[in-house]
Order: structure tokens, then C-alpha cells, then sequence
């Protein structure tokens, strides 16, 4: 059995399983081994720890978490040219890596790692196209605290800064307040774009997730609604832009202590939680 450090250059093993990139599935591989194992360490210590990956491609990223010395990788891919791939890292891994063909959208991934015992994490460098709605997801996890302790993950630099955007930032909306609300989030390291391979037009971001306590309890799904409709017409005063949402949006803004002339972008999580409960109260 081959020994997973000296499975062949990620470049040759593209070159072998014809991994010509598709734009479609978002791929942009890492083919740097010591950047892998960099973002590996940023998940790390991974002894004892089981891991989901998402879009492992041709194992890059997959190898480094298994060199790092995690328990187990579950890996997701929906590219079934990278399938021989990872088999050979599997073979590799003395069992600790499970290979799952399939769209990551459609698996519940608390279910997949729930036969895992320890600690579990969330490590990938994510496809771009569906970044945000697998990190929603995630964030929306119920029970909460969620099934993982950690998420680091690779997005674009604009995704990254909008997960940590903090109020009056001109990067605040729904995602940073969604993610304050559940999660302790920093952009760890930015990645550039000729660390790829395809290099993407942008710099890249890898961004930690810890899952708190939350603070602020409220309904996620009333949260969701009120970020929408306040995020919707950010540059309107709250008075106006939560008209749809409540009969008389003065009466409720003074009852939580926010200034009727208040735009969205200058609301604090405490804030959006308030108007929430005052949401869940008036549906
Ligand atoms: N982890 C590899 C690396 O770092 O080199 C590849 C990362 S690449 C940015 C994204 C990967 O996600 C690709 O392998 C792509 O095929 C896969 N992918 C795209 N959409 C997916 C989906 N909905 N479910 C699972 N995998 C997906």
C-alpha cells in the first residue's frame, strides 16, 4: 500500500484522470501542498477529530487533513471524474477516508457524521456557486450547538469579509448578522489567486467558525425574515423598510430601542434578535 505522503504530485494526477477544471462545478484546485496542509492546521489539532469535506476534487486538500492526522474525512464530491482519484487516497488512509459521490446540497450532513465518535469538523475549500448556501446551512443547523465545533473554510475574499462584517460596515448584511448571531468568525489567511489551478479572477479567504452560545435567542426563521426585509432596502429607514412586517414598524422599533430612522446597516445582532422576538410575537 502506498503511503499517503508519497502519492504522486496532485499535477500528475490530473494529468492522469484528465481533471481538466470545470467552471461550472467551481473548480479552482490547490495543488501546493503546503498551503493544504496550512489550512489542515487551521482546522488542527485533528487527532481524534472527524471531518466533512466538501468538494475534495483530486484530494489535495483531503490529503493534508489525513497527514494532519484526522480520524476520518468524509468527503462529498459531485465530480465523478475525480472519484479514481480519491480512491487512491482512500487506499492510502488505512480507512479513514469515506468517499461520497452526490451534490452536498442534498445530504443532511449531521446524519452522515452522526456514527462518528469525537469531535466533529467542517474543513473544504468550497465551490463558489454554492458557498453560500452550504454555509447557511450550516449556520442554520438545529439543535444548536451545532454537531461540529469548528467550520474553516475557503471562500472568495468578498464572501469572507461579508461573513465577518461587523455594524456599519459597508460589507454588513444578512450573513454577518446570521453568522455573529451563532458563531465566533475570522478570516484566518488570504489565499492568492495563483495559488490555483485554474487561478479564479479574485483573492481568496480562509475563514474559522466557531459555534457559541447564543447570546441573543430568537426564532432563526423570524431572524431570516427581518434581515431580508430590513437588508432588502438597506439605504431605507427601518420605519419604511418593515412595513410588510408589521402594522405599526414605529411602534415596534421604540418597544426594542432602535431608532425609527435606523438603517439596517447600523443594527447590532441584539438588535435584529429583538426585532425577531417582536416578529415571532406579531406572526
Ligand atoms: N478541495 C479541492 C482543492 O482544494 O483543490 C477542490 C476545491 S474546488 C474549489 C471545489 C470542488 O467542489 C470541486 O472538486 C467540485 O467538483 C466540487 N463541487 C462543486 N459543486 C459541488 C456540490 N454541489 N457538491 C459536492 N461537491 C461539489
Amino acid at each position: 500500500m502506498q503511503a499517503l505522503d508519497a502519492l504522486p504530485p496532485l499535477r500528475d494526477v490530473i494529468a492522469e484522470h484528465g481533471l481538466r477544471a470545470t467552471k461550472a462545478l467551481g473548480q479552482n484546485f490547490l495543488l501546493d501542498l503546503n498551503l493544504t496542509r496550512k489550512i489542515a492546521r487551521a482546522a488542527g489539532p485533528l487527532e481524534g477529530v472527524h471531518i466533512l469535506e466538501v468538494g475534495p476534487g483530486p484530494g489535495g486538500l483531503t490529503r493534508a487533513l489525513l497527514l494532519e492526522g484526522a480520524a476520518s474525512v468524509t468527503a462529498i464530491e459531485k465530480d465523478a471524474r475525480c472519484l479514481e482519484a480519491l480512491a487512491q487516497v482512500a487506499q492510502a488512509s488505512d480507512g479513514r477516508l469515506t468517499v461520497i459521490e452526490g451534490d452536498a446540497l442534498q445530504f443532511d450532513h449531521r446524519e452522515l457524521m452522526a456514527g462518528r465518535d469525537g469531535p466533529k469538523r467542517i474543513c473544504a475549500n468550497l465551490p463558489y456557486n454554492v458557498a453560500t448556501p452550504l454555509l447557511t446551512n450550516w449556520l442554520g443547523s438545529e439543535p444548536w450547538p451545532a454537531w461540529f465545533d469548528r467550520m474553516v473554510l475557503m471562500f472568495q475574499r468578498e464572501v469572507g469579509e461579508r461573513i465577518v462584517a461587523q455594524p456599519g460596515d459597508d460589507a454588513y448584511g444578512r450573513l454577518g448578522v446570521l453568522t455573529g448571531w451563532r458563531t465566533h468568525a475570522r478570516i484566518v489567511f488570504d489565499v492568492p489567486p495563483q495559488a490555483f489551478s485554474p487561478p479564479p479572477k479574485v483573492i481568496s479567504s480562509v475563514v474559522q467558525l466557531v459555534p457559541k452560545e447564543v447570546q441573543h435567542p430568537c426564532d432563526l426563521k423570524a431572524l431570516e425574515t427581518v434581515t431580508r426585509a430590513a437588508f432588502g432596502q438597506r439605504r431605507k429607514m427601518l420605519r419604511q423598510s418593515l412595513k410588510p412586517l408589521f402594522a405599526d414598524p414605529k411602534a415596534v422599533l421604540d418597544e426594542v430601542g432602535i431608532a425609527e430612522t435606523a438603517r439596517a446597516e447600523t443594527v447590532d445582532i441584539a438588535g435584529f434578535a429583538a426585532l425577531a422576538r417582536a416578529q415571532q410575537a406579531s406572526a
